[in-house]
């Protein structure tokens, strides 16, 4: 056996967790605690010096937390993982890690909609710049390039999905850039898309959707690749200059293919202070034990929603990277072979009195602003999350007036299909 290298759905049950030390209990116990003893004087400079790991304080690190973290590294193929209280957490922290004020880094246009919000906005306050590229033009990714890029972040499916972005040809573009490519990996997880194999230095997840599965708990997870070499001097002096605050060390000499993980964790995670509870943790831990069963039928019952509503008379078309013939098919071929995900757009002939009478009609479906759940989502973007925006600005951000995103659960597929039927059938 020692030669054995454990399958996906092995890992996602048993990788980074023991038996409990203290009780043998076998599930991952919650640590509900906020702080943890010391050995002895020595014991704790050690651990605030960085020369022994440890648990310290819940903030940035936390025994069910730990276990989490090592299973997400194992099924994404990383070095180390940090887990975080969101998913946009995760994303402030390894920009903060990464990005000086003035810096910039390339962003795909198509990105879950709170993204564009945190770079655009949010992000200006730190002095972060972003420059969007178009996902459908690698070229675009190549020309954004500056001395003052940093990164360059896709989502590996997009939110709202129907968009496989090809995850190899821009890591191509952040090589030659000499800059990380950072995956947010939310809307397939690790087991339909493993964008380390194909380039990524860092993936990121919001832990909300399909990680934790069951529309339960917020979380985030930092996964590093261990691939990029932080050591060009000047370009990212969180890693490559001595911390005057840990005697001087330099994070990538003392901790090499983990370093990131460790820099996100011990300057972002302990100075701006995003930790994720331990009761979240365990929740999100519990989900992933059934990932893969639960990514292939959410994949399974998406694809035949999407043929339904292809074939629907009051459906003016589908995007959906599962249908043969899609744009995005031969890339989701390439990357996502198991399936495409449970997350789609499709529009409605009657535009957006017919796109509100559907969310209203449904009776299965739940009209709500999440994805991920075992429960079947859907929502009309035109008159919920975009609603401020001019009908043209909506178009653009692929929220036009009869745009409808649904996320297809795990239930039995007749009974999806079943209300949509009913509830397409009452619009005109
Ligand atoms: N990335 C993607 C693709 C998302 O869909 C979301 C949330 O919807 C986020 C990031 C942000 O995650 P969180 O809500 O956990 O902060």
């Amino acid at each position: 056996m020692t030669d054995h290298t454990p399958g996906f759905s092995t890992l996602a049950i048993h990788a980074g967790a023991a038996p409990d030390p203290t009780t043998g209990a076998r599930v991952t116990p919650i640590y509900q605690t906020a702080s943890y003893v010391f050995e002895d004087v020595d014991h704790a400079a050690k651990l605030f010096g960085l020369e022994a790991f440890g648990n310290i304080y819940t903030r940035i690190n936390n025994p069910t937390q730990s276990v989490l973290e090592e299973r997400v590294a194992a099924l994404e193929g990383g070095t180390a993982a940090l887990a975080v209280a969101s998913g946009h957490a995760a994303q402030l922290l390894v920009f903060h890690t990464l990005l000086q004020p003035g810096d910039e880094f390339i962003a795909s246009r198509k990105l879950y909609g709170g993204s564009i919000n945190q770079f655009t906005n949010s992000f200006k306050n730190f002095g972060w710049n972003v420059v969007w590229a178009d996902p459908a033009d690698i070229s675009s990714f190549e020309k954004a390039v500056s001395p003052r890029t940093k990164a360059i972040f896709i989502e590996s499916i997009a939110n709202p999905g129907g968009i496989v972005t090809d995850i190899a040809a821009i890591a191509q573009v952040a090589k030659r850039a000499g800059v990380p490519l950072i995956v947010d990996n939310t809307l397939a997880s690790p087991y339909l898309v493993k964008p380390i194999e194909h380039g990524a230095d860092i993936v990121v997840h919001s832990a909300t959707k399909f990680l934790g599965g069951h529309g339960n708990s917020v979380g985030g997870v930092i996964v590093d690749g261990g691939s990029f070499d932080w050591s060009r001097e000047g370009r990212y002096p969180m890693l490559s200059e001595p911390r005057p605050e840990y005697n001087g060390v330099v994070l990538h000499k003392t901790f090499g293919n983990f370093a990131f993980a460790i820099a996100c964790r011990v300057l972002g995670l302990r100075d701006l202070g995003p930790a994720i509870s331990p009761f979240n943790a365990f929740l999100i831990l519990t989900g992933i034990e059934t990932l893969p069963l639960r990514m292939q039928r959410h994949s399974d019952n998406a694809k035949a929603v999407a043929e339904f509503l292809s074939n629907h008379p009051k459906v003016a078309w589908v995007s959906y990277a599962g249908l043969p013939g899609d744009r995005y098919h031969t890339l989701q071929e390439k990357y996502a072979p198991k399936g495409a995900g449970a997350v789609f757009t499709f529009g409605l002939k009657g535009g957006y009195d017919a796109g509100i009478a559907l969310v209203k009609n449904v009776e299965l479906f739940s009209h709500l602003a999440n994805v991920g759940d075992t429960r079947s989502l859907i929502i009309h973007p035109a008159s919920t999350t975009h609603r401020q925006l001019t009908d043209a600005q909506k178009s653009a951000a692929g929220a036009g007036p009869d745009v409808v995103r649904l996320s297809v659960g795990i239930e039995d597929v007749a009974d999806i299909i079943a209300d949509l039927t009913q509830a397409l059938d009452q619009i005109d």
